[in-house]
């Protein structure tokens, strides 16, 4: 009788998770192995990020992002709905504050509409004000479908199912290699010992390590990872009513990150942030644990140098951000007056696996490359979460193909 098919899942975030349950799902008779180098799933991006269910505003047409997103979208409410995990519509405004804000605002809608959003219209101001009393803005994007849940949660869900379903999740587990030979794969754990058991495929979903993990495993050194850190305040207990959904502002269309915003939380809180700024770390969360190696790879990549030089005056307002907490809470402020002074504190900092070209142009699209018997996710930032179903199902479907 034909051995069953073994497949390697590298790291233990959402993404992964994703995959191994979808394998599972598509080919129960096979054997799946996820291998997490934390002592639990989900440890970084996937438990450190806004909790948003992103419905699909900003992403090019036809691109992996947008298509992977609406998908996503759907899976995961179906997906919360099934398992019983709070997934709260709670909608989203993106504001434009000035004139000169409004052809921006005008295009993301273009995109919207393009990406099959449901029920996306441009409102005055009379109508913000109906759906954010307290919000002041020219006009806005009304997004009501946007949600809100809580990724470290439904990570955690499809962990136990992973389990449930026949596979086997090896915490403490750090990869350092995966070896295609022939019509096997290998898997080199840190410290050289090598898995006892072959594998007929891997897939790597290693989130702020997926450039180190291809590159020691044979695939293109670029685009590298860049960590940008994101800072959360969470907002006097008092003052949360003072918002009632998502509050975003018009992203700078030369910095790809969607700006400061109010984020209502699952658990009740309401945050502002994230800014975003060069962690000193890959895995910095305190921002008080630098990583030499980490720096040292930073600085010595022609990208980064290539990317501040054109970036200086979106840097140097987001460095005024890292620097002074009132400058961070008013920076918000100017869409939410009343909050111009609210007390707040700091939450656990998000760190985004960023990639980025040797020429200094930050990778837009999710990338996906893959070998013959390794798949990797070399770029999957902010829709990833709201994402990771569809690119399970992707990678499982339309890649690899069971
Ligand atoms: C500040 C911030 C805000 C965000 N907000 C949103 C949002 O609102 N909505 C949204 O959709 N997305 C958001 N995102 C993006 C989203 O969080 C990510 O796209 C998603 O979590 C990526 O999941 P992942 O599984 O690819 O990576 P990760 O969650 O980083 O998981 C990678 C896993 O691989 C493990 N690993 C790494 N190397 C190895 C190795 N060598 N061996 C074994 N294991 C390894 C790690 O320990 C980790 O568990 C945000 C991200 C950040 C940082």
């Amino acid at each position: 009788m034909k051995r069953p098919q073994r497949y390697a899942i590298i790291g233990g975030g959402i993404n992964g998770l994703a995959v191994a349950r979808q394998l599972l799902l598509d080919r129960p008779d096979i054997h799946v192995t996820v291998f997490e180098k934390e002592a639990a799933v989900a440890r970084h991006q996937s438990s450190h990020n806004s909790g948003v269910v992103h419905a699909g505003l900003y992403y090019e047409p036809g691109g992996l992002k947008a298509t992977l997103c609406r998908r996503g979208v759907a899976l995961l409410k179906d997906y919360c709905q099934h398992n019983g995990l709070p997934y709260d519509e709670c909608g989203k405004v993106v504001v434009a504050l000035t004139p000169d804000e409004l052809p921006r605002l005008e295009a993301i809608h273009r995109k919207a509409v393009a990406n099959g959003v449901p029920d996306v219209e441009m409102i005055d101001a009379g109508r913000l004000r109906e759906i954010e009393p307290n919000c002041v803005g020219l006009r806005a994007l009304y997004s009501p479908r946007t949600a809100i849940v809580s990724y470290g949660q439904i990570a955690q869900c499809m962990a136990q199912e992973i389990e449930q379903r026949g596979g086997t999740i090896v915490l403490n587990a750090a990869v350092r290699r995966i070896d295609e030979r022939g019509e096997q794969v290998q898997v080199e754990l840190q410290g050289g010992q090598v898995h006892p058991e072959l594998f007929d495929a891997a897939i790597a979903c290693s989130g702020l390590q997926s450039d180190r993990l291809a590159r020691q495993s044979g695939d293109a050194a670029t685009p590298r990872i860049v960590p940008f850190f994101g800072q959360y305040y969470v907002i006097d207990e008092r003052y949360k009513s003072h918002v009632k959904g998502l509050i975003y502002p018009v992203p700078d269309p030369r910095f790809p990150f969607l700006g400061v915003h109010f984020t209502k939380r699952i658990d009740g809180q309401m945050t502002i942030g994230p800014n975003a700024f060069l962690s000193l770390g890959r895995e910095n969360y305190t921002g008080t644990d630098p990583s030499l190696r980490d720096i040292a790879a930073a600085l010595t990549y022609p990208g980064l140098w290539k990317f501040g030089a054109r970036n200086v005056p979106a840097m140097l307002r987001e460095l005024k951000t890292v620097l002074s907490e009132k400058v961070f809470v008013r920076e918000a402020a100017r869409y939410v007056p009343s909050l111009a002074d609210v007390a707040v504190t700091p939450a656990v900092r998000g760190i985004r696996a960023q990639a980025m070209e040797s020429d200094g142009r930050l990778v837009d699209d999710f990338v996906i490359r893959q070998s013959r018997r390794v798949t990797h996710i070399r770029n999957a930032p902010s829709p990833g979460a709201t994402s990771s179903l569809a690119i399970g199902e992707h990678i499982v479907r339309n890649l690899i193909r069971p």
